[in-house]
């Protein structure tokens, strides 16, 4: 565990690519490297795992855990998982949101593509420091200088390339590090990173055009070096590295290093880069929340082990047959035995295990401190993206209220006996992914299935057959809605029957409810306005208003999940006005029964009204698309919030229903000429027209 003091040596690090471009390659590489440091010191009791060949060993390496802890020259890395489709927005939004840094892979054939620029642009909005890492420089095609080009044009970067190769494609075998001016020359066995070498005449010149460009580059944000640049002055290895630390740190700068990841080129000095350019726990603004009890009062929390806890479940998985939640901790410790409270569950869960994950064991820890990634059992109830904090200093981290499921379909087995294994496997889908939800419709008796949109449902679809072996069919996905009114009404409900199953018993009810509407977001409130019983009242009658108006009340509350047309009811209010007693009916549920009927009259009353998803959605654009994205965006309907500057880039922040979206990938593609990226999110439930 690191100590306060050490928390300078810690780097929480994502790794952020394309598909395809190296994510998995460069993970493995990272993990071989640093477990090897490891291995040394059993290399002199005899132990031969020194003789297993790299590819052996990272059989035994987990890379899927969600957090992975190494080390690296002093360092402890924690290296989280981002996820690999950036159309889960909030996911991605939530994985920037705990790492400190990140590594961005390109590929130096491919260079820069469109879901490397979506994810670019979102850790921009989220001030996450970047290093670069041109990767695949032994293929055919690769053109460094490309990738170089295509970050500042693309990306709206200032990239530094803090190398240069020397070799190409299959002759690629080692870098120039411009920083300290010296050459290494990767043999692609070794498992140490080679000596540095003097660079070799025939390239000086290039080096030195290279360093020179560097500094100017590094000048240019810095004014240390660029009073040593105007002075043309040298500048040493140890001030240049400070100078580009600075700027990394405060995103002025993007440092660029280069190899392949396949051929073991180029790897060790990527993880020196990482620990030596991206920022600690110290480095970056103290993270941000809010009280639960009053959501407008804003606390920072600094990474201080002295203060209160405050933490964000970032994952919930299953690791090793247990449920499993990896916290980061922003401010305060942790410790086995705490109780923490969750802001969303409104109570608290009590942690029964803290330990680390790394390549190829984890490791029980009793207690952790503030700016640490930390994998935690026990926590039955937490799910993903939920804030735990100390109980006497209850703090919530992440607006809760954005998780709403937008596109909905319904699933079922193909084979009945399989009906509880789906079960149990959706139910631990929902415990791993707050944005995926399912429900039994009452009418249909149909299973169905809501998340953030139609790939997250097909993804989900076919993770239930691959995981957890269950075929299933799934309908088509439809656009989730909500009900409410426009106006105000009243309706009254009455029941009177002979029980079925008892002929001596009335079921009987009957109860009058109004409902009116309420500004968007204010939910549903019920209460009741009935009337204490009048002092002329028989005795047997008055005791009979609590129990019919409690019944009421809860028929209400159920009433309102599933409105008129099958969706839930929201932003209204639903008053109790009045229950008619009766005596000697046994069972509450006739009030229950009336109470639902009153409430659905007062719903056709006072007019009723659908309200669909309403998306926010972000558009980075080139200036010369600017026009056409936002022309296509007015032709949707969309309300047009905000245009402004990214870079070099524009960006454009509107609003528009979900509906109107179906389709809109394609569009602000073909409307510039592919170099519009674009990202959404649910805003709220609302009219539009
Ligand atoms: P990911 O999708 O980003 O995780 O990419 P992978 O690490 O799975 O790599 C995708 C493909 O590129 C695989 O076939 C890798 O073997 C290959 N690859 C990765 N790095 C390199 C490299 O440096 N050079 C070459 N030639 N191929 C590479
Ligand atoms: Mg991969």
């Amino acid at each position: 565990m690191a100590k306060a003091s050490k928390l300078d040596k810690v780097r929480n690090l994502g790794i952020v690519a394309h598909i395809d471009a190296g994510k998995t390659t460069v993970t493995e590489r990272f993990l071989f490297y640093s477990g090897r440091i490891h291995k040394i010191g059993e290399v002199h009791e005899g132990d031969t795992q020194m003789d297993w060949m790299p590819e052996e060993r990272q059989r035994g390496i987990t890379i899927t855990a969600a957090a992975t802890t190494f080390s690296w020259k002093g360092h402890e890395v924690h290296l989280i998982d981002t996820p690999g489709h950036v159309d889960f927005t909030i996911e991605v939004e939530r994985s920037l949101r705990v790492l400190d840094g990140a590594v961005v892979v390109f590929s130096a054939v491919d260079g820069v593509e469109p879901q490397s620029e979506t994810v670019w642009h979102q850790a921009d909005k989220f001030h996450v420091p970047r290093v670069a890492f041109i990767n695949k420089m032994d293929r055919i095609g690769a053109e460094w200088t490309n990738v170089i080009e295509q970050m500042k044009t693309r990306l709206g970067a200032t990239p530094a390339a803090l190398q240069i190769p020397i070799g190409a494609e299959d002759t690629f075998k080692g870098v120039i590090d411009l920083v300290a001016m010296q050459q290494l020359i990767f043999s692609g066995q070794e498992e140490e990173a080679p000596e540095p070498q003097p660079i070799d005449a025939a390239l000086a010149g290039e080096a030195e055009a290279a360093r020179e460009k560097l500094v100017e580059i590094v000048a240019d944000v810095d004014d240390a070096i660029a009073e040593k640049y105007l002075a043309g002055e040298a500048v040493d290895t140890e001030t240049l590295r400070a100078a580009i630390r600075r700027a990394c740190v405060a995103q002025k700068i993007v440092p660029v290093m280069m190899g392949t990841a396949l051929r073991n080129k180029g790897v060790q000095p990527l993880l020196d880069a990482v620990v030596e350019y991206l920022p600690s726990p110290l480095d970056v603004p103290p993270v941000k929340g809010s009280r639960p009890n009053n959501p407008e009062e804003i606390v920072e929390r600094p990474p201080d082990d002295k203060l209160p806890l405050a933490a964000l479940a970032f994952k919930v998985a299953m690791f090793e047959g247990r449920k499993t939640v990896f916290l980061r901790l922003y401010s305060g410790t942790l410790a086995v035995g705490d109780d923490v409270f969750n802001a969303r569950l409104k109570k608290n869960e009590k942690v029964a295990r803290l330990f680390q994950v790394h390549a190829d064991k984890r490791e029980r820890v009793d207690r952790v401190g503030a700016g640490m990634i930390v994998a935690a059992m026990g926590l039955k109830d937490t799910a993903t993206g939920d804030s735990l904090s100390s109980p006497k200093d209850q703090v919530i981290l992440e607006r809760i209220d954005t998780y709403e499921p937008v596109i909905s379909a319904a699933i079922e087995v193909v084979n009945t006996v399989d009906k509880d294994k789906l079960e149990q496997a959706l139910a631990k889908l929902v415990d791993e992914d707050p944005t995926f939800r399912v429900r039994v419709d009452e009418e249909t008796a149909e299973t169905i299935i809501s998340g953030m949109g139609e790939l997250h449902l097909e993804i989900m679809h076919d993770r239930i057959e691959r995981e957890y072996g269950v075929p299933t069919r799934m309908g088509r996905p439809q656009v989730v809605h909500r009900e409410t009114v426009l106006g105000e009404g009243v309706g009254e409900g009455r029941i009177e029957r002979v029980n079925p199953e008892d002929e001596a018993d009335l079921i009987f009810g009957a109860a009058t409810v109004r409902v009116r509407a309420l500004p968007r977001g204010s939910g549903v409130k019920v209460k009741s306005e009935v009337p204490p019983p009048s002092a002329d009242l028989p005795k047997p009658l008055a005791a009979k208003i609590p129990i019919a108006t409690a019944a009421a009340l809860a028929g209400v509350k159920e009433g309102v999940v599933t409105g008129p047309e099958g969706y839930p009811v929201e932003d209204l209010e639903a008053i109790v006005l009045s229950v008619e007693p009766r005596e000697n009916v046994k069972s509450d549920v006739g009030w229950r029964i009336a109470a639902q009927t009153a409430l659905r009259k007062a719903i056709q009353a006072a007019g009723p009204a659908m309200l669909e998803p309403i998306m926010d959605v972000e558009v980075v654009v080139p200036e010369e698309f600017l026009g056409a994205v936002v022309g296509d965006l007015s032709a949707r309907r969309a309300q047009i919030e905000d245009v402004g500057f990214r870079g070099q880039l524009r960006t454009v922040n509107a609003k528009l229903p979900l509906k109107a979206l179906f389709g809109y990938s394609t569009a602000v593609r073909s409307a510039s000429q592919g170099r519009a990226t674009f990202t959404m999110r649910f805003a709220k439930f609302d009219a539009w027209s």
